[in-house]
């Protein structure tokens, strides 16, 4: 497979180098230069598979070029063999027609596991084929930081450093990047807020040689290897519930766009979907987009379903391109002009076509509560204030006949705030983090100074390069 980027204007390149890439250097994000299709018989075939071999079987395809299909089946058995639930994406009815899969049984309790989990060691096999290392720097409110230190943590090939707003993240998730302990890993607690951090982050990679020296690497969820890594599940539900015979309608918590463009990408292959639903919390850009043909920026809103708190999703860009007809010129024109003047508008046309598989959905934050608190009461089913998003959205839009299944994003331990609000409990952690609080934890108190940041990085990479 051959990536090419959604501006037109970058090298084609193999799966290896979109993966170390991450951005193309046209400032575009890289797509397949053509979907590999599935036939009926095939998608039967992979029925009842256990899920890393479903995983690899679905996956292969895009890195035919790169890697084995032995190689990537150890990957992705390795990657889920620490997952909490055997069953790794288990599924529950809440009601007639109405489903939720659970991606959160990850070592970091929310779905970026299942992407983030197969990039680390995606990543480690490349560079170790190439004899190479990467520095992987990145900026976190919260949970994106803690799913890529997991990944990373004790591979052989990455050095992670990660910066926080000292004092801004919550316990849980600045413990579950703290506490774990590996020499590649270096969290740094920055005096200032999330913006700074980023700031920080984009001045390292503007720092040319820095940034060559060190080769810099993101693992942000632009990474083509991340929308990868989330397909494989919407195909297991689907087939769970009588694909490829039947038709099945999907309700995503979306901020980002890439767990939706996840499905998208199922549904190009041939998967049998017929309706996806784009679920938001009050910050409803795509909700906006999708009812009316404008997408316009309006300042990011705290919620209490903050993974979801985005002002421009970056991986609608991909769906841009294909809506556009993979017109590289004409997605890069109308990206520019969305920066310039904070709001887009695509051809009638190609509206009309999104609207046919999308439908997008909004519930706030009085909602949200409400509704955690009546699931509650109806199935005695525990949502977080992500995944009632999308349980809500396939109540109320799912079609009597048509399962929808609603992707529930992280589990409810994660949020105890407003799951205490909602239900008057504070749910527990699960057995594997019970101790989070009693665990040691490492990190460096820092300035908000690019100089005293960089040190920090050299000082790591060169200690582990020795
Ligand atoms: C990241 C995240 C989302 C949003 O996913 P996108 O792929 O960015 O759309 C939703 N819920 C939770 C819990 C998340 O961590």
């Amino acid at each position: 497979m051959r990536y090419i980027s959604t501006r037109g204007q970058a090298p084609v390149r193999d799966f290896a180098g979109v993966l170390l890439a991450g951005l193309a250097e046209d400032g575009g994000l890289f797509m397949p230069e053509s979907w590999p299709q599935l036939s009926a018989a095939d998608w039967r075939a992979l029925r009842g598979l256990p899920y890393p071999e479903l995983a690899a079987r679905v996956i292969h395809p895009f890195m035919a070029e790169s890697l084995s299909f032995e190689t990537l089946l150890r990957l992705t058995r390795e990657s889920y063999a620490g997952f909490a639930h055997p069953a790794i994406v288990p599924m529950i009815q809440l009601g007639p027609d109405v489903w939720t899969m659970e991606l959160f049984h990850g070592p970091t309790l929310a779905f970026k596991d299942m992407a983030m989990q197969l990039l680390g060691r995606l990543f480690d096999h490349v560079l170790a084929e190439r004899d190479q290392r990467v520095t992987i720097v990145g900026a976190t409110s919260g949970d994106t930081g803690s799913a890529a230190i997991e990944a990373c943590a004790g591979r052989d090939r990455i050095d992670i450093v990660i910066l926080h707003p000292d004092g801004r993240t919550s316990e849980v998730q600045r413990r579950q990047m703290t506490t774990v302990q590996a020499q590649n890993v270096h969290n740094l607690a920055v005096a200032g807020n999330f913006d700074d951090c980023q700031d920080l982050v984009k001045a390292m990679f503007n720092d040319a040689p820095f940034r060559t020296e060190m080769r810099l690497s993101a693992v942000n969820s632009i990474n083509w290897a991340r929308i990868l890594g989330q397909i494989p599940y919407y195909v297991a539900a689907a087939l769970a519930l009588g694909a490829p015979d039947r038709e099945i309608d999907f309700a995503v918590p979306t901020g980002n766009f890439g767990n939706v463009l996840a499905a998208y990408a199922a549904y190009r292959m041939g998967l049998p979907i017929r309706r996806l639903v784009v679920a938001s919390n009050r910050n409803d850009i795509l909700s906006r987009f999708l009812a009316s043909n404008d997408m316009s920026v309006r300042g990011v809103e705290p919620s209490l379903s903050p993974s979801m708190d985005i002002q421009v999703s970056s991986n609608f860009e991909r769906l841009l391109f294909e809506l556009q007809g993979r017109d590289g010129a004409l997605t890069a024109r109308t990206m520019t002009e969305f920066r310039t003047i904070g709001r887009m508008t695509v051809a009638p046309q190609a509206w009309q076509t999104a609207t046919e598989l999308f439908q997008g959905f909004r519930l706030d934050d009085t909602d949200i509560i409400v509704a955690i608190r009546a699931l509650r009461a109806a199935t005695g089913y525990l949502a977080d204030p992500h995944s009632i998003i999308g349980i809500e959205a396939a109540r109320a839009l799912h079609t009597p006949g048509t399962p929808m299944v609603a992707m529930a994003t992280a589990h409810p331990a994660k949020f105890p705030d407003a799951m205490e609000q909602a239900t008057g409990a504070r749910p527990p952690l699960p057995a594997h983090l019970a101790d989070l609080y009693e665990r040691a934890e490492t990190f460096t108190r820092v300035p908000a100074d690019l100089a005293t940041i960089e040190a920090c990085v050299r000082a790591t990479v060169l200690r582990n390069a020795a």
